[in-house]
């Protein structure tokens, strides 16, 4: 079916807890569906090995960062462990304008604060199929002292105090297949009708 082109992009937003497997199912994601832009977040922490400036994230400092608050440069914004999370809103309304599709890699507070901005926004949560797993997959990593595990999986519990908010629950067990479900929920999406009404204007 030849659908006209929709108006608007659509706001997506992906939370999930430390050593879900997020980045993972977002490149698998990303590589089915180029049509969609990946927001590079802007950050005040350092970057980690394999890390690029405007690749990962736009590494800026605290100053920076702050004076971006101040401007009223970001959608929204976040502290995480230290650190500063944020979203450019000149970017993102640039590419939802044009009817492009934004993917959003956020933390639970910042989902929040895009919910209460843009409340037509599609939040999905990542979990992995059980709490012992996500445990597991922390430990795999063998990075980790088992101080910042235990941390982790505590600021995981929290998050999970969060998920009632969220659309959607998508369940990481095998990566193919979280993507699969991402990719079936954005297409629901798509099929609302106020997404479409476009199609049967002026009739
Ligand atoms: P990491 O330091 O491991 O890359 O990311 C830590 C957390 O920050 C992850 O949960 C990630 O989703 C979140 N995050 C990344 N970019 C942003 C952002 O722009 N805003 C918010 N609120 N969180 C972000």
């Amino acid at each position: 079916m030849m659908v006209q082109k929709k108006t608007r992009g659509q706001l997506i937003v992906l939370s999930g807890p430390s050593g879900v497997g997020k980045s993972t199912v977002i490149s698998e994601l990303l590589g089915q569906r180029q049509d969609i832009y990946f927001s590079v977040s802007f950050t005040t922490r350092q970057p980690r090995m394999g890390e690029a400036d405007g690749v990962n994230y736009n590494f800026v400092d605290r100053a920076e960062f702050e004076r971006m608050i101040a401007a009223g440069e970001l959608l929204e914004h976040a502290e995480y462990v230290g650190n500063y999370y944020g979203t450019s809103l000149k970017v993102i309304q640039e590419k939802l304008d044009a009817g492009i599709d934004v993917l959003l890699d956020i933390e639970v507070q910042g989902a929040a604060k895009v919910r209460a901005k843009c409340p037509e926004a599609v939040l999905i949560f990542i979990i992995p199929p059980s709490f012992e797993e996500l445990s597991r997959r922390l430990r795999g990593r063998n990075t980790d002292s088992e101080e910042t595990i235990a941390g982790r999986l505590q600021k995981a519990r929290e998050e999970y105090q969060q998920i009632p908010n969220y659309d959607y629950l998508v369940v990481n067990d095998k990566v193919s297949a979280a993507a699969a479900e991402i990719i079936a929920i954005l297409l629901a999406e798509d099929c609302r009708t106020r997404n479409r009404l476009h199609l049967v204007e002026g009739i």
